[in-house]
Protein backbone atom coordinates (compact mmCIF):
# COMPACT_ATOMS: atom_id res chain seq x y z
CA UNK A 1 0.00 0.00 0.00
CA UNK A 2 1.09 3.20 -1.01
CA UNK A 3 3.18 4.88 1.55
CA UNK A 4 2.47 2.06 4.44
CA UNK A 5 5.50 1.99 6.46
CA UNK A 6 6.33 5.59 6.37
CA UNK A 7 2.97 5.90 7.18
CA UNK A 8 3.11 3.87 10.05
CA UNK A 9 5.78 5.52 11.48
CA UNK A 10 4.95 9.07 11.28
CA UNK A 11 1.84 8.46 12.48
CA UNK A 12 3.56 6.56 16.05
CA UNK A 13 5.47 10.04 15.96
CA UNK A 14 2.08 12.03 16.04
CA UNK A 15 0.48 9.69 18.69
CA UNK A 16 3.53 10.31 21.14
CA UNK A 17 3.40 14.34 20.12
CA UNK A 18 -0.46 14.63 21.00
CA UNK A 19 0.37 12.75 24.67
CA UNK A 20 2.74 15.51 25.61
CA UNK A 21 1.58 17.89 27.61
CA UNK A 22 4.16 20.20 27.54
CA UNK A 23 6.77 20.37 24.86
CA UNK A 24 10.32 20.60 25.65
CA UNK A 25 13.03 21.22 23.51
CA UNK A 26 13.97 17.10 24.47
CA UNK A 27 11.19 16.08 23.09
CA UNK A 28 10.90 18.55 19.82
CA UNK A 29 14.02 17.20 19.16
CA UNK A 30 12.95 13.16 19.82
CA UNK A 31 9.68 13.52 17.54
CA UNK A 32 11.98 15.27 14.64
CA UNK A 33 14.57 12.36 15.09
CA UNK A 34 12.10 9.73 14.46
CA UNK A 35 10.59 12.00 11.51
CA UNK A 36 14.21 11.83 9.97
CA UNK A 37 14.46 8.28 9.99
CA UNK A 38 11.11 7.80 8.71
CA UNK A 39 11.74 9.82 5.94
CA UNK A 40 15.37 8.03 5.23
CA UNK A 41 13.55 5.31 5.80
CA UNK A 42 11.08 5.97 2.82
CA UNK A 43 13.85 6.53 0.66
CA UNK A 44 13.85 10.53 0.76
CA UNK A 45 16.92 12.26 -0.61
CA UNK A 46 19.09 13.06 1.98
CA UNK A 47 19.28 16.71 1.22
CA UNK A 48 15.40 16.77 0.97
CA UNK A 49 15.46 15.06 4.88
CA UNK A 50 17.89 17.75 5.66
CA UNK A 51 16.20 20.48 4.34
CA UNK A 52 12.87 19.17 5.92
CA UNK A 53 13.76 18.74 9.41
CA UNK A 54 15.20 21.98 9.69
CA UNK A 55 12.37 23.61 8.28
CA UNK A 56 10.28 21.90 10.43
CA UNK A 57 12.51 22.30 13.69
CA UNK A 58 12.91 26.45 13.26
CA UNK A 59 8.97 26.38 13.08
CA UNK A 60 8.13 24.27 16.12
CA UNK A 61 10.72 25.77 18.25
CA UNK A 62 9.13 29.37 16.80
CA UNK A 63 6.11 30.95 18.73
CA UNK A 64 3.28 29.51 16.52
CA UNK A 65 4.03 26.53 18.32
CA UNK A 66 5.19 27.65 22.11
CA UNK A 67 2.18 29.78 22.49
CA UNK A 68 -0.27 27.16 21.32
CA UNK A 69 -2.81 25.87 23.79
CA UNK A 70 -1.74 22.59 22.45
CA UNK A 71 1.87 22.78 21.22
CA UNK A 72 1.76 18.82 20.15
CA UNK A 73 -0.82 19.71 17.83
CA UNK A 74 0.75 22.61 16.37
CA UNK A 75 3.78 20.72 15.81
CA UNK A 76 1.97 18.02 14.09
CA UNK A 77 0.30 20.99 11.93
CA UNK A 78 3.50 22.12 11.42
CA UNK A 79 4.86 18.31 10.18
CA UNK A 80 1.72 18.66 7.74
CA UNK A 81 2.49 22.24 6.39
CA UNK A 82 6.04 21.01 5.51
CA UNK A 83 5.12 17.77 3.66
CA UNK A 84 2.20 19.31 1.69
CA UNK A 85 5.16 22.55 0.16
CA UNK A 86 7.13 19.55 -0.08
CA UNK A 87 5.05 17.97 -2.72
CA UNK A 88 4.30 21.31 -4.35
CA UNK A 89 0.88 23.07 -2.36
CA UNK A 90 -1.53 22.96 -4.93
CA UNK A 91 -2.75 21.06 -7.84
CA UNK A 92 -0.71 21.58 -11.08
CA UNK A 93 -3.26 21.19 -14.04
CA UNK A 94 -1.81 19.72 -17.04
CA UNK A 95 -1.77 23.36 -19.41
CA UNK A 96 -3.08 22.94 -23.21
CA UNK A 97 -3.50 26.97 -23.74
CA UNK A 98 -1.32 26.35 -27.31
CA UNK A 99 -2.86 27.31 -30.75
CA UNK A 100 -3.76 23.71 -31.30
CA UNK A 101 -2.85 21.63 -31.33
CA UNK A 102 -1.62 21.17 -27.96
CA UNK A 103 1.44 19.17 -27.82
CA UNK A 104 2.22 16.56 -24.79
CA UNK A 105 5.56 15.15 -25.50
CA UNK A 106 6.37 12.18 -22.78
CA UNK A 107 9.38 11.23 -22.08
CA UNK A 108 11.40 8.69 -19.53
CA UNK A 109 13.50 5.68 -18.75
CA UNK A 110 12.15 1.97 -20.75
CA UNK A 111 9.23 0.68 -18.70
CA UNK A 112 8.73 4.05 -16.23
CA UNK A 113 4.94 3.62 -17.73
CA UNK A 114 5.23 6.38 -20.32
CA UNK A 115 3.26 4.32 -22.67
CA UNK A 116 0.55 3.03 -20.30
CA UNK A 117 0.37 7.09 -19.41
CA UNK A 118 0.16 8.42 -22.38
CA UNK A 119 -2.81 6.14 -23.08
CA UNK A 120 -4.70 7.26 -19.20
CA UNK A 121 -3.99 10.98 -20.40
CA UNK A 122 -6.06 10.63 -23.66
CA UNK A 123 -8.58 9.13 -21.83
CA UNK A 124 -8.84 11.70 -19.20
CA UNK A 125 -8.71 14.39 -22.17
CA UNK A 126 -11.51 12.60 -24.30
CA UNK A 127 -13.68 13.03 -21.15
CA UNK A 128 -12.76 16.33 -21.35
CA UNK A 129 -14.28 16.62 -24.80
CA UNK A 130 -11.09 17.26 -26.72
CA UNK A 131 -10.16 16.12 -29.80
CA UNK A 132 -6.96 13.95 -28.95
CA UNK A 133 -4.37 12.01 -31.42
CA UNK A 134 -1.62 9.39 -29.60
CA UNK A 135 1.06 8.81 -31.53
CA UNK A 136 4.63 7.04 -31.00
CA UNK A 137 7.67 7.23 -32.31
CA UNK A 138 9.39 4.34 -30.20
CA UNK A 139 10.85 2.97 -33.51
CA UNK A 140 13.21 0.81 -31.37
CA UNK A 141 10.81 -1.47 -29.87
CA UNK A 142 7.94 -2.41 -32.16
CA UNK A 143 6.12 -3.74 -29.71
CA UNK A 144 5.82 -0.28 -28.33
CA UNK A 145 3.91 1.45 -31.26
CA UNK A 146 1.50 -1.86 -30.79
CA UNK A 147 0.76 -1.32 -27.55
CA UNK A 148 -0.31 2.35 -28.07
CA UNK A 149 -2.04 1.39 -31.00
CA UNK A 150 -3.95 -1.31 -29.05
CA UNK A 151 -4.52 1.03 -26.15
CA UNK A 152 -5.76 3.84 -28.52
CA UNK A 153 -8.49 1.48 -29.77
CA UNK A 154 -9.51 0.25 -26.65
CA UNK A 155 -10.34 3.94 -25.61
CA UNK A 156 -11.53 5.04 -28.92
CA UNK A 157 -8.89 7.67 -29.72
CA UNK A 158 -7.31 8.15 -33.06
CA UNK A 159 -3.41 6.78 -33.30
CA UNK A 160 -1.28 8.16 -35.80
CA UNK A 161 0.25 5.18 -37.89
CA UNK A 162 4.32 5.06 -37.25
CA UNK A 163 6.64 2.19 -38.10
CA UNK A 164 10.16 1.52 -36.89
CA UNK A 165 11.36 2.26 -40.25
CA UNK A 166 10.89 5.95 -39.96
CA UNK A 167 12.95 8.35 -38.41
CA UNK A 168 11.58 9.98 -34.93
CA UNK A 169 11.94 13.44 -36.79
CA UNK A 170 9.92 12.32 -39.33
CA UNK A 171 7.13 10.73 -37.10
CA UNK A 172 6.73 14.34 -35.66
CA UNK A 173 6.45 16.44 -38.38
CA UNK A 174 4.18 14.28 -39.77
CA UNK A 175 2.15 14.15 -36.88
CA UNK A 176 2.05 17.77 -36.65
CA UNK A 177 0.85 18.18 -40.33
CA UNK A 178 -1.99 15.48 -39.64
CA UNK A 179 -2.98 16.94 -36.11
CA UNK A 180 -3.46 20.36 -38.23
CA UNK A 181 -5.43 19.74 -40.93
CA UNK A 182 -7.93 17.60 -39.23
CA UNK A 183 -8.18 20.14 -36.40
CA UNK A 184 -6.94 17.93 -33.12
CA UNK A 185 -6.58 20.03 -29.82
CA UNK A 186 -4.32 17.42 -28.36
CA UNK A 187 -1.27 15.14 -29.93
CA UNK A 188 0.23 12.91 -26.80
CA UNK A 189 3.89 12.14 -28.22
CA UNK A 190 5.01 8.94 -27.07
CA UNK A 191 8.99 8.50 -27.42
CA UNK A 192 11.79 6.06 -26.67
CA UNK A 193 12.95 5.02 -23.86
CA UNK A 194 16.47 3.53 -22.86
CA UNK A 195 16.98 0.90 -19.46
CA UNK A 196 19.39 3.71 -18.67
CA UNK A 197 20.33 7.74 -19.39
CA UNK A 198 22.64 7.29 -22.65
CA UNK A 199 23.66 10.36 -24.66
CA UNK A 200 21.81 9.20 -27.86
CA UNK A 201 18.64 8.54 -25.96
CA UNK A 202 19.07 12.89 -24.65
CA UNK A 203 20.09 14.50 -28.47
CA UNK A 204 17.13 12.35 -29.76
CA UNK A 205 14.46 13.92 -27.34
CA UNK A 206 16.01 17.16 -27.49
CA UNK A 207 15.56 17.31 -31.20
CA UNK A 208 11.68 16.36 -30.83
CA UNK A 209 11.10 18.63 -28.40
CA UNK A 210 12.72 21.50 -30.31
CA UNK A 211 11.32 19.98 -33.86
CA UNK A 212 7.19 19.63 -31.59
CA UNK A 213 7.82 23.05 -29.36
CA UNK A 214 5.47 21.03 -27.14
CA UNK A 215 3.27 23.18 -24.23
CA UNK A 216 3.82 20.35 -21.82
CA UNK A 217 6.65 18.17 -21.62
CA UNK A 218 6.00 15.17 -19.10
CA UNK A 219 8.37 13.28 -17.49
CA UNK A 220 7.66 10.15 -16.34
CA UNK A 221 8.95 8.15 -13.62
CA UNK A 222 8.64 4.93 -11.65
CA UNK A 223 8.17 5.50 -7.87
CA UNK A 224 9.65 2.11 -6.97
CA UNK A 225 12.84 3.13 -8.33
CA UNK A 226 13.00 5.45 -5.59
CA UNK A 227 16.67 6.98 -5.31
CA UNK A 228 17.06 5.79 -9.01
CA UNK A 229 14.53 7.98 -10.08
CA UNK A 230 15.32 10.86 -8.40
CA UNK A 231 18.91 10.84 -10.07
CA UNK A 232 17.07 10.31 -13.64
CA UNK A 233 14.64 13.04 -12.99
CA UNK A 234 17.71 15.35 -12.40
CA UNK A 235 19.39 14.44 -15.96
CA UNK A 236 16.34 15.22 -17.92
CA UNK A 237 15.59 18.07 -16.41
CA UNK A 238 19.57 19.37 -17.12
CA UNK A 239 18.07 18.25 -20.71
CA UNK A 240 14.78 19.05 -21.40
CA UNK A 241 12.41 22.32 -20.07
CA UNK A 242 10.30 19.95 -18.30
CA UNK A 243 6.85 21.04 -17.29
CA UNK A 244 6.08 18.20 -15.03
CA UNK A 245 6.34 15.24 -13.64
CA UNK A 246 4.07 11.41 -13.78
CA UNK A 247 4.69 9.58 -10.94
CA UNK A 248 3.80 5.90 -11.49
CA UNK A 249 3.43 2.67 -9.83
CA UNK A 250 2.38 4.72 -6.84
CA UNK A 251 0.15 1.73 -6.22
CA UNK A 252 2.90 -0.74 -5.17
CA UNK A 253 5.12 -1.01 -2.59
CA UNK A 254 6.74 1.98 -3.06
CA UNK A 255 8.55 3.79 -0.19
CA UNK A 256 7.48 6.77 -1.15
CA UNK A 257 10.51 8.79 -1.49
CA UNK A 258 10.29 9.87 -5.09
CA UNK A 259 7.33 11.25 -4.60
CA UNK A 260 8.49 13.32 -1.15
CA UNK A 261 12.17 14.52 -3.31
CA UNK A 262 11.09 14.76 -6.89
CA UNK A 263 9.39 18.20 -6.65
CA UNK A 264 12.87 19.32 -4.58
CA UNK A 265 14.89 18.23 -6.54
CA UNK A 266 13.76 19.32 -9.89
CA UNK A 267 11.99 21.78 -9.15
CA UNK A 268 8.99 20.57 -11.53
CA UNK A 269 5.52 19.76 -10.25
CA UNK A 270 4.00 16.43 -9.83
CA UNK A 271 0.99 16.98 -12.16
CA UNK A 272 -0.15 13.11 -12.14
CA UNK A 273 -0.10 10.19 -10.47
CA UNK A 274 -0.22 6.86 -11.41
CA UNK A 275 -2.34 4.03 -9.24
CA UNK A 276 -3.09 1.32 -11.29
CA UNK A 277 -2.28 -0.38 -14.53
CA UNK A 278 -5.51 -0.06 -15.51
CA UNK A 279 -6.13 2.72 -18.14
CA UNK A 280 -8.22 4.43 -15.63
CA UNK A 281 -5.51 4.26 -12.66
CA UNK A 282 -4.32 8.14 -13.09
CA UNK A 283 -5.39 10.69 -10.73
CA UNK A 284 -4.13 14.53 -10.83
CA UNK A 285 -1.86 15.14 -7.92
CA UNK A 286 -2.60 17.36 -4.93
CA UNK A 287 -0.14 17.87 -2.19
CA UNK A 288 -2.13 18.20 0.54
CA UNK A 289 -4.20 15.47 0.07
CA UNK A 290 -1.35 13.39 -0.14
CA UNK A 291 0.04 14.94 3.00
CA UNK A 292 -2.94 13.86 5.13
CA UNK A 293 -3.21 10.29 3.17
CA UNK A 294 0.67 10.14 4.73
CA UNK A 295 -0.12 11.42 8.26
CA UNK A 296 -3.34 9.14 8.46
CA UNK A 297 -5.94 12.11 8.30
CA UNK A 298 -7.35 10.39 5.59
CA UNK A 299 -7.90 12.29 2.10
CA UNK A 300 -11.71 13.06 2.48
CA UNK A 301 -11.67 15.31 -0.63
CA UNK A 302 -10.73 12.79 -3.02
CA UNK A 303 -13.20 9.96 -0.97
CA UNK A 304 -15.76 12.32 -2.07
CA UNK A 305 -14.27 12.84 -5.36
CA UNK A 306 -14.92 9.00 -6.01
CA UNK A 307 -17.89 9.02 -4.53
CA UNK A 308 -19.59 11.01 -6.94
CA UNK A 309 -18.60 8.98 -9.79
CA UNK A 310 -19.24 5.79 -8.55
CA UNK A 311 -22.34 6.14 -6.22
CA UNK A 312 -26.06 7.34 -6.80
CA UNK A 313 -25.29 11.16 -7.93
CA UNK A 314 -28.19 13.03 -6.14
CA UNK A 315 -27.64 11.04 -2.99
CA UNK A 316 -23.08 11.77 -2.87
CA UNK A 317 -23.99 15.58 -4.17
CA UNK A 318 -26.68 16.03 -1.06
CA UNK A 319 -24.23 14.67 1.55
CA UNK A 320 -21.05 16.58 -0.37
CA UNK A 321 -23.83 19.60 0.17
CA UNK A 322 -24.56 19.14 3.33
CA UNK A 323 -20.67 18.88 4.49
CA UNK A 324 -19.85 22.39 2.84
CA UNK A 325 -22.67 24.23 3.80
CA UNK A 326 -21.90 22.86 7.63
CA UNK A 327 -25.59 21.67 8.06
CA UNK A 328 -25.48 18.91 10.87
CA UNK A 329 -24.67 15.51 9.65
CA UNK A 330 -26.98 13.61 11.29
CA UNK A 331 -27.67 9.17 11.45
CA UNK A 332 -30.00 9.62 8.53
CA UNK A 333 -26.92 11.12 6.43
CA UNK A 334 -24.61 8.76 8.11
CA UNK A 335 -26.70 5.90 6.88
CA UNK A 336 -26.92 6.96 3.36
CA UNK A 337 -23.41 7.29 3.70
CA UNK A 338 -22.34 3.44 4.68
CA UNK A 339 -25.04 2.80 1.83
CA UNK A 340 -22.73 4.79 -0.49
CA UNK A 341 -19.22 3.19 0.81
CA UNK A 342 -20.91 -0.28 0.19
CA UNK A 343 -21.52 0.93 -3.32
CA UNK A 344 -18.46 1.98 -4.23
CA UNK A 345 -17.15 -1.35 -4.16
CA UNK A 346 -13.56 -2.43 -3.86
CA UNK A 347 -13.49 -0.70 -0.71
CA UNK A 348 -9.46 -1.96 -0.72
CA UNK A 349 -8.79 0.23 -3.35
CA UNK A 350 -10.44 3.50 -0.63
CA UNK A 351 -8.94 2.85 2.26
CA UNK A 352 -5.50 4.83 2.57
CA UNK A 353 -7.78 7.84 1.63
CA UNK A 354 -9.44 7.16 4.96
CA UNK A 355 -8.88 8.74 7.95
CA UNK A 356 -7.41 5.83 10.04
CA UNK A 357 -10.60 5.49 12.25
CA UNK A 358 -12.64 5.29 9.45
CA UNK A 359 -10.60 2.93 7.68
CA UNK A 360 -10.97 0.84 10.68
CA UNK A 361 -14.89 0.77 10.17
CA UNK A 362 -14.55 0.36 6.35
CA UNK A 363 -12.46 -2.58 6.82
CA UNK A 364 -15.34 -4.08 8.91
CA UNK A 365 -17.10 -3.34 6.03
CA UNK A 366 -15.57 -4.94 3.19
CA UNK A 367 -16.26 -8.98 1.72
CA UNK A 368 -18.87 -10.75 3.03
CA UNK A 369 -18.69 -10.81 6.40
CA UNK A 370 -18.76 -6.58 5.52
CA UNK A 371 -21.86 -7.33 3.90
CA UNK A 372 -23.60 -8.69 7.15
CA UNK A 373 -21.85 -5.62 9.05
CA UNK A 374 -23.51 -2.97 7.17
CA UNK A 375 -27.16 -4.67 7.38
CA UNK A 376 -26.64 -5.33 10.79
CA UNK A 377 -25.89 -1.47 10.85
CA UNK A 378 -28.60 -0.07 8.83
CA UNK A 379 -30.97 -2.37 11.09
CA UNK A 380 -29.59 -0.16 13.87
CA UNK A 381 -30.86 3.25 12.48
CA UNK A 382 -33.75 1.58 10.93
CA UNK A 383 -34.64 1.04 14.38
CA UNK A 384 -34.55 4.63 15.62
CA UNK A 385 -37.26 6.98 15.30
CA UNK A 386 -36.65 9.60 12.66
CA UNK A 387 -36.43 11.99 15.77
CA UNK A 388 -33.54 10.19 17.39
CA UNK A 389 -31.74 9.96 13.74
CA UNK A 390 -31.69 13.81 13.37
CA UNK A 391 -30.45 14.56 17.49
CA UNK A 392 -29.02 11.01 18.61
CA UNK A 393 -27.77 13.05 21.99
CA UNK A 394 -31.53 11.98 23.09
CA UNK A 395 -30.36 8.10 22.88
CA UNK A 396 -29.74 7.40 26.71
CA UNK A 397 -30.06 3.56 28.26
CA UNK A 398 -33.34 3.55 27.41
CA UNK A 399 -33.74 4.18 23.82
CA UNK A 400 -30.73 2.21 23.06
CA UNK A 401 -31.95 -0.89 25.16
CA UNK A 402 -35.37 -0.34 22.81
CA UNK A 403 -33.32 0.04 19.56
CA UNK A 404 -31.05 -2.84 20.33
CA UNK A 405 -34.17 -5.46 20.87
CA UNK A 406 -35.36 -4.05 17.34
CA UNK A 407 -32.81 -4.65 15.37
CA UNK A 408 -31.85 -7.89 17.41
CA UNK A 409 -28.31 -6.90 18.58
CA UNK A 410 -26.76 -6.46 21.94
CA UNK A 411 -26.49 -3.47 23.35
CA UNK A 412 -22.85 -2.55 23.03
CA UNK A 413 -23.37 -2.58 19.35
CA UNK A 414 -25.76 -0.04 19.08
CA UNK A 415 -23.04 2.19 21.63
CA UNK A 416 -20.62 1.22 18.75
CA UNK A 417 -22.39 2.36 16.16
CA UNK A 418 -22.82 5.78 17.57
CA UNK A 419 -19.58 6.05 19.06
CA UNK A 420 -18.00 5.95 15.38
CA UNK A 421 -20.99 8.03 13.83
CA UNK A 422 -19.70 10.55 16.26
CA UNK A 423 -16.09 10.34 15.06
CA UNK A 424 -17.18 10.92 11.65
CA UNK A 425 -20.03 13.61 12.16
CA UNK A 426 -16.93 15.66 14.49
CA UNK A 427 -14.63 15.42 11.11
CA UNK A 428 -17.65 16.20 8.54
CA UNK A 429 -18.10 19.78 11.16
CA UNK A 430 -14.70 20.03 10.85
CA UNK A 431 -14.04 19.33 7.22
CA UNK A 432 -17.40 22.10 6.49
CA UNK A 433 -16.02 25.19 8.74
CA UNK A 434 -11.70 25.03 7.63
CA UNK A 435 -10.88 22.27 5.69
CA UNK A 436 -8.76 19.84 5.71
CA UNK A 437 -6.63 21.63 8.23
CA UNK A 438 -8.98 22.80 10.68
CA UNK A 439 -10.55 19.24 10.04
CA UNK A 440 -6.94 17.36 10.74
CA UNK A 441 -6.46 19.12 13.74
CA UNK A 442 -10.21 18.10 15.38
CA UNK A 443 -9.22 14.52 14.91
CA UNK A 444 -5.82 14.99 16.91
CA UNK A 445 -7.98 15.76 19.74
P1 LIG B 1 7.12 2.46 -21.04
O1 LIG B 1 8.21 1.51 -21.44
O2 LIG B 1 7.67 3.64 -20.31
O3 LIG B 1 6.22 2.85 -22.15
O4 LIG B 1 6.27 1.68 -19.93
P2 LIG B 1 4.86 0.97 -20.07
O5 LIG B 1 3.77 1.97 -20.23
O6 LIG B 1 4.93 -0.12 -21.06
O7 LIG B 1 4.71 0.38 -18.59
C1 LIG B 1 5.59 -0.60 -18.07
C2 LIG B 1 4.82 -1.49 -17.11
O8 LIG B 1 4.38 -0.76 -15.99
C3 LIG B 1 3.57 -2.08 -17.73
O9 LIG B 1 3.44 -3.42 -17.31
C4 LIG B 1 2.45 -1.24 -17.15
O10 LIG B 1 1.22 -1.97 -17.05
C5 LIG B 1 2.99 -0.91 -15.79
N1 LIG B 1 2.46 0.36 -15.26
C6 LIG B 1 2.49 1.60 -15.79
N2 LIG B 1 1.94 2.51 -14.95
C7 LIG B 1 1.54 1.82 -13.86
C8 LIG B 1 0.91 2.20 -12.61
O11 LIG B 1 0.61 3.38 -12.32
N3 LIG B 1 0.66 1.20 -11.72
C9 LIG B 1 1.00 -0.11 -12.00
N4 LIG B 1 0.72 -1.01 -11.07
N5 LIG B 1 1.59 -0.48 -13.13
C10 LIG B 1 1.87 0.46 -14.05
Amino acid sequence: KMFENLSGRLQGVIKNLRGQARLTEDNIADALREVRMALLEADVALPVVKDFIAQVKERAQGREVLQSLTPGQAVIQVVHEELTKLMGTDNAALNLAAVPPAIILMAGLQGSGKTTTSAKLARLLKAQKKKVLLTSADIYRPAAIEQLRTLAKSLDVDFFESDISQKPETIATNVLDHAKRHFYDVVIFDTAGRLGIDEAMMAEIKALHTLLNPIETLFVVDAMQGQDAINTARAFGETLPLTGVVLTKLDGDARGGAALSVRHITGKPIKFIGVSEKVDGLEPFHPERMASRILGMGDVLSLIEHAQKNVDLDEAKKLADKVKSGKNFDLEDYKSQIQQMRNMGGMGALMDKLPAQMAGMAGQMSGEAGDKAVRRMEGIINSMTPLERRKPELIKATRKRRIALGAGVQVQEVNRLLNQFEDVQKMMKMFAKGGMTKMMRAMQG
